[in-house]
């Protein structure tokens, strides 16, 4: 006797219209009527055809009620199964899922190049000097050589499979104070990706510090993508982005940034803002970086570090956060729905993932299509660990050592982590960013579970700004497949 069971699921409003958010297909589908009924019947127990026919019978045709469950078991929102002690009889449908494939080796799309640990700023809460940093700087070059980031070049094309385009990121430290090495390293690798046949996309992250017009006329000329670390206006800023004497850094930023946004036409400009305990108006900072100063995007992070730090963003903070980043979100949905461009990342980027079906195996590219290298050509999972040692997975001479990229990807794959396993957001978050686990916890196979109930509320939201644009802009989800 077939028993039908309702799967993992997640259920919202799209413009006031039910939906749910699939969480083995990690799909979102939205339900009619009878679709609702079964899933209402399903919730509190497992039921047999005959008892949702008895249930459901005086509100719809039957045939409707068969053609809605028959739908659900297909898109994995029902499962359907032999009950153990029932007499053997033909299953109708199965939901069995398929035995997942053999993993393949993912080919390195991006590579992140620290071509310098030195910074002219002095943050407090930077991962790369604070109190919680975890490389060994004092063993490294503080400035990678001319040959080391020809060689990072070169480990990029070696390692990147028949990818026909490779992204190559620049990193710091303070990326600019090694000009001349990433100049360089830019050209080989146009030279090379050209004999090659292989495309190369780069960009680089800055404090704008040390923007001079000539590099301005570089990054222009080489189609150099440009993300800004600020903090928000003057105050903001000045907080914690200050120089080494404890003098705010927003006076140099601003005129550099506002004549790069002035001429970097091409290529979107965007800030990413650390925020902190004492730098939490998420939308005054939003305010300032985009209609002020013009920035195409502006990308919000809580500042990675262990609890203990009076930076440290505490619980209230987080809820004050999630608030803004709500309110932020309801403007991105009012402005899509207008044809306009709201320049809030995080919510496109979330979108983008949920409109992939992305069901991740592992928080990120980190040790799969990203790397990081240090300064003296080390291999990390990605630049946050870059010259960390004890993360390391090769050289840029010796490549990947692939045994030890293995036992890393099998070690921290969402199977394992136990506490993610009945979450429904798991196959957007997988237990989050490995370098933020390692701070907390003392180790990356670690969940970052003080981040739980945030994720789920802020994945719930962009949800439900998804299934409404659904509903009433489609054209604009489609351009997120670009
Ligand atoms: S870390 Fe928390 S929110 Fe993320 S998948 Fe695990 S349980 Fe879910
Ligand atoms: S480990 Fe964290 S910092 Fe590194 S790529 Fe992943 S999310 Fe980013």
């Amino acid at each position: 006797m077939t028993v039908f069971k309702r799967g993992e699921m997640h259920v919202f409003d799209g413009d006031g219209l039910p939906y749910v958010y699939l969480v083995p297909s990690a799909a979102v589908y939205k339900l009619d009527e009878a679709s609702v009924a079964v899933l209402d019947t399903l919730a509190e127990r497992e039921v047999t055809p005959a008892d949702l026919a008895v249930a459901l019978g005086s509100r719809f045709p039957l045939p409707e009620v068969r053609e809605a469950v028959e739908e659900l078991v297909r898109v994995r929102a029902v499962q359907a199964r032999q009950a153990a002690s029932a007499p053997a009889a033909p299953v109708a449908i199965s939901a069995t899922p398929a035995a997942p494939p053999a993993r393949k080796r993912v080919p390195l799309t991006t590579l992140v190049v620290n071509v310098t640990s030195k910074c002219n700023l002095a943050c407090t809460y930077c991962y790369e000097y604070g109190e919680d940093r975890i490389t060994e700087a004092s063993n490294k070059p503080r400035f990678m050589s001319e040959e080391t980031a020809r060689q990072s070049v070169d480990f990029m094309f070696a390692e990147s499979g028949d990818q026909k385009m490779v992204h190559l990121t620049f990193f710091g430290g303070e990326t600019l104070l090694n000009f001349k090495v990433l100049k360089s390293a830019l050209a080989y690798a146009h030279e090379r990706g050209a004999e090659l046949g292989k495309k190369v996309d780069a960009s680089l992250t800055t404090n704008a510090t040390l923007l001079r017009p000539e590099i301005i006329d570089w990054l222009v000329e080489n189609d150099v993508g440009v993300t800004v670390s600020m903090d928000g206006d003057k105050e903001q800023q000045d907080k914690f982005r200050v120089f080494k004497n404890g003098m705010g850094s927003y006076d140099q930023v601003v005129p550099n940034v506002r004549e790069l946004l002035a001429r970097q036409t091409r290529r979107p400009v965007g800030a990413r803002v650390t925020l902190t305990k004492q730098n939490l108006d998420v939308l005054g900072i939003y305010r300032h970086l985009a209609e002020e100063l013009g920035f195409w995007e502006v990308g919000f992070a809580p500042v990675t570090t262990s609890w203990q730090r009076d930076y440290a963003i505490e619980a209230d903070g987080f809820n004050g956060m999630l608030d803004q980043f709500k309110l932020l979100a309801d403007e991105y949905l009012r402005d899509t729905l207008a044809g306009k461009r709201h320049r809030f990342s995080n919510v496109r980027d979330t979108l983008e993932e949920i409109h992939k079906g992305l069901s991740k195996s592992h928080p990120c590219g980190a040790g799969m299509g990203l790397m990081g290298v240090a300064t003296d050509g080390e291999v990390a999972l990605c630049h946050r660990f870059a010259g960390s040692g004890a993360h390391g997975l090769g050289s840029v001479t010796e490549g990947v050592d692939h045994a030890r990229q293995d036992a890393f990807l099998a070690d921290h794959h969402i199977d394992h982590k136990t506490d993610c396993s009945k979450c429904w957001a798991r196959p957007l978050c997988a237990g989050g960013c490995y370098h933020e686990a390692h701070t907390r916890y003392g180790t990356t196979k670690q969940p970052n579970l003080h981040y739980c109930e945030w994720i789920r509320s802020w994945t719930h939201k962009c949800l439900e700004v998804y299934g409404t644009l659904a509903e009433r802009r489609p054209e604009f989800l489609q351009s997120l497949e670009r």
